[in-house]
Parts: C-alpha cells; sequence; structure tokens
C-alpha cells in the first residue's frame, strides 16, 4: 500500500519502468525508454522513464522492463474454449461439426468445460491476449476459470433451437444473472447464437430482445462457409446476414464471426448498422472455408478485430500467429504486398477489438484499464531492432514474434502471468486435468 499526497484512494500500484513502450493510440507514440504507472485497475501515467519516476518514488511493485516491450494486451475477439484439439481435425466444417464439435459440446460436464477453459485461458494468457469473446457450452463453469486465472472474459452461450441439444436462450439469460459483472467488471455476458443453420426466425428474433432486454451485446456466426449460405438460402431465401438483418440481429452491439461469404450487399448492411467483424483467417484456411474479403471491409468502414476461433480449428490459441495470417494470406490472395501493414493488423488485434467490445482497453493512455503485456525483445525475433522514427518493432511483432514472446502480463492492474507463469492458478495441474477432462469426456460418447 502506498499513498502520495491526493492519491490516498490507491491501493496498489505498479510501475514498469525502462521498457520500450508502443502505446498504440492515434499517432503511434513509442518511448524507447518508457515507463507505465498502474493504480489498482487503471493506467495513471504514462511516458519517458526519466519524466515519471521522480514523480513516482514509491510503488507496492516495480516492474523492470528493460529489454522488453510494453503494449496492450490483445483482444481474442472470436474464441471458443476447446477441449478436443488435433482429434478428427482432417475433416472440411460441416462433416467436422457432426464428427467432433458437436458430440463433444452437446456432453461436456460442467467440471470437464471448467478445466478446458482454464487451459483455454491459460493459452491465451500465455500467448499475449487479455481479452477473449468466449462462446462455448457450460459458461458458468468456464466463467470461473476465468475468475480464477483472472482473464478478461466476454461470455455467452451456444444457443440454437432445442431440437440441436445446445444452449437455449433462458440458459443465457441465466448465465447473465449469475456472472455478469462480476470480478470488478472482468467478467460480461453477451447473448450467444451458434449460427443459422440451427436457428429459426423466432430463435434470432428472440436473442435481439433478450439482448436488448438485458442491455448487452450478441456474439454469432456468420457467412461462414459456402453450405451455410446454401443452407441459409434454402432455409430462409435469404443469405445469413441479409436473413440476421431481417431479424434485427446487426447492430453496433453485435459481434459478428468469419464473414468469410459476404456479398456487397451484406457488406452495405454490417456498414449500416455499426455490426463489428472477427475476422479468423486461419481457422478459415484450416477448414477449407475460403478467405474473407477483408480489404473491402476495411474500405467500407466496418471495424474488424481478429479471432483465433477454436483451438479445434486452429490448434492454436496464439494470436500472433492468427495477426500474420490476417496480413499474408490478403496479401497472397491479391497478389499485393502493400496490404495489411504491422501497425493495421496490431491495431485489429488490440483497439479494433477493444472496440468492438465496448471496452476501455486496447492502447496504454492514461484512464484506460491495465491490460498490458511485456515481451522479451532479447531474442532473434527481434533482431536487429530499431527503435525511433524508423522502428522495425512493429514489423517483428507481426511477422517475426509469436506468443512464446510474451513474459509477463497483466490484467485489470493484476500481473496474471510472469516469467511465463500464471500466478493465479497452478499452470501444471491445469495441464493435467485438461488432459484428463478431454480422455473422459471422449470414454462418454
Ligand atoms: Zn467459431
Amino acid at each position: 500500500m502506498v499513498n502520495l499526497p491526493g492519491d490516498n484512494k490507491v491501493k496498489n500500484r505498479i510501475v514498469i519502468k525502462n521498457g520500450v513502450l508502443l502505446v498504440m493510440d492515434d499517432a503511434w507514440t513509442l518511448y524507447d525508454d518508457g515507463m507505465v504507472v498502474i493504480e489498482d485497475d487503471k493506467i495513471a501515467a504514462i511516458g519517458p522513464t526519466s519524466d515519471l519516476a521522480p514523480k513516482y518514488p514509491q510503488a507496492d511493485r516495480v516492474i523492470d522492463a528493460r529489454g522488453k516491450a510494453v503494449m496492450p494486451g490483445l483482444v481474442n475477439l472470436h474464441f471458443h474454449s476447446g477441449i478436443g484439439k488435433g482429434y478428427c481435425d482432417h475433416l472440411p466444417l460441416m462433416e467436422y461439426l457432426m464428427t467432433a464439435w458437436y458430440p463433444l459440446t452437446r456432453n461436456v460436464s460442467s467440471q470437464e468445460a471448467y478445466w478446458a477453459a482454464m487451459c483455454s485461458y491459460s493459452e491465451a494468457i500465455r500467448s499475449g491476449a487479455t481479452t477473449v469473446n468466449d462462446q462455448w457450452r457450460q459458461m458458468e463453469a468456464c466463467g470461473d476459470a476465468a475468475e480464477a486465472i483472472g482473464m478478461r472474459a466476454v461470455l455467452c452461450c451456444d444457443v440454437a433451437d432445442d431440437e440441436h441439444q445446445l444452449d437455449s436462450l433462458a440458459d443465457n439469460e441465466r448465465l447473465y444473472q449469475a456472472k455478469h459483472g462480476r470480478a470488478n467488471g472482468r467478467i460480461e455476458v453477451y447473448v450467444g447464437i451458434e449460427w443459422l443453420p440451427l436457428s429459426s426466425r423466432k430463435l434470432l428474433v428472440g436473442a435481439r430482445d433478450l439482448a436488448n432486454k438485458l442491455q448487452t451485446g450478441i456474439h454469432i456466426h456468420l457467412n461462414e462457409s459456402l453450405s451455410e449460405v446454401q443452407e441459409s438460402l434454402r432455409l430462409f431465401g435469404r443469405r445469413p446476414t441479409e436473413f440476421a438483418y431481417d431479424c434485427g440481429i446487426l447492430g453496433s452491439d453485435c459481434v459478428a464471426a468469419h464473414c468469410v461469404w459476404l456479398s456487397d450487399a451484406e457488406i452495405a448492411l454490417m456498414r449500416e448498422t455499426g455490426t463489428n467483424i472477427s475476422h479468423n483467417p486461419a481457422s478459415n484456411a484450416k477448414l477449407g472455408n475460403g478467405i474473407a474479403r477483408v480489404p473491402e471491409m476495411v474500405r467500407a468502414g466496418i471495424n474488424v478485430g481478429v479471432g483465433h476461433d477454436a483451438a479445434e480449428c486452429n490448434n492454436s490459441v496464439d494470436l500472433f500467429s492468427t495477426m500474420k495470417f490476417a496480413s499474408l494470406i490478403h496479401r497472397a490472395n491479391r497478389v499485393d504486398a502493400s496490404l495489411f501493414p504491422p501497425q493495421e493488423v496490431l491495431a485489429m488485434a488490440t483497439k479494433n477489438g477493444s472496440k468492438a467490445l465496448k471496452h476501455n482497453t486496447g492502447s496504454l493512455e492514461v484512464g484506460k484499464k491495465a491490460d498490458l503485456i511485456l515481451i522479451n525483445l532479447k531474442n532473434e525475433h527481434f533482431t536487429p531492432l530499431v527503435l525511433g522514427e524508423q522502428t522495425n518493432i512493429y514489423s517483428h511483432l507481426l511477422f517475426a514474434a509469436n506468443g512464446a514472446d510474451v513474459h509477463t502480463s497483466i490484467i485489470d492492474g493484476r500481473v496474471v502471468m510472469e516469467d511465463r507463469r500464471l500466478t493465479m492458478v497452478d499452470q501444471d495441474e491445469v495441464f493435467a486435468k485438461a488432459n484428463e477432462a478431454f480422455h473422459t469426456l471422449l470414454k462418454r460418447i
């Protein structure tokens, strides 16, 4: 506990100094030797170490970030906690869903989901994510895991019509009552919709009504595959985004995942409604779903963030690898190396994701929530390192780094991972229990 004149409400102060500070503000401010002051859950000051250090002589904790970059934590905008990575993953989307994903997620117990979520959040934190937008099953258990490990999480159920034996809107409302606003607001609850092939008009309209009643957002899969588009046309006579629009699903409080097969008219609907899109290029590539029209989305002014999707359809929660994909796949596809330069993609994974969820995170600015990561620069990935006007650090972060370069993670002002070890839970127990959860679930189905 430290108290300076005028700030006697501060309970905990962390000072991070001597780091390369990537503010990620609109001016792309970078301090070669910078300092961040965290008071409780917020950023209280930021600037050159030489200016700030004399003003903050006292702290509960001082972290020397020499040889490290300090940047905002990443926002994984489309996330499913995963339990069955590497199981049946040679199949295309529809067959995969029927053979592996639905049997696993329909039958997962709350205990198994807890450890699966814990392992998924562990991988997220240890690869630089400080926020996940998680749609899965047994979400109260996932919320317990997020609270325990220190993750910032937006949770929603996997809602579909009753005959599909997933979650209902009533389940989602119960989750909201149980978890929304928990852990100093670190846990929030959205309304989730699995996707249109498992939905009726009544369900979609009901999802919007529930979101409005609870004053929360919606998280849905849209236009992920060509087969989904065909199924939507067969069921509703409309393409997925058109039908979602008809039912009132779209809006600035909605995160639509994938959006691979959008027509020009559907892009216009996304723009008109201010809907946020999560681009999940690695999952889309692995499942053979195609390449989203992200250059057109960005040109239309749509807010686009990035997500890994699920460990089952990406095999890595590491957003650094997903970010690299998000740049390279469009350069290759459009034969244009000018597309998606490093800063644009890093912004997608930080401030755009934060904006989509209406969070006060995504950049290191005074008054924002203290969600940030320290990255080890003393390795091959960041060599040679150029700072100043001609810096190549953004390039290294996008094209050369991976999640294992993340050294320390702070979420909501708490150190949740340090020197690559989780601080709030026993990491080895997490791996052991998540392994056991998959095997017991598999035996049962
Ligand atoms: Zn998904």
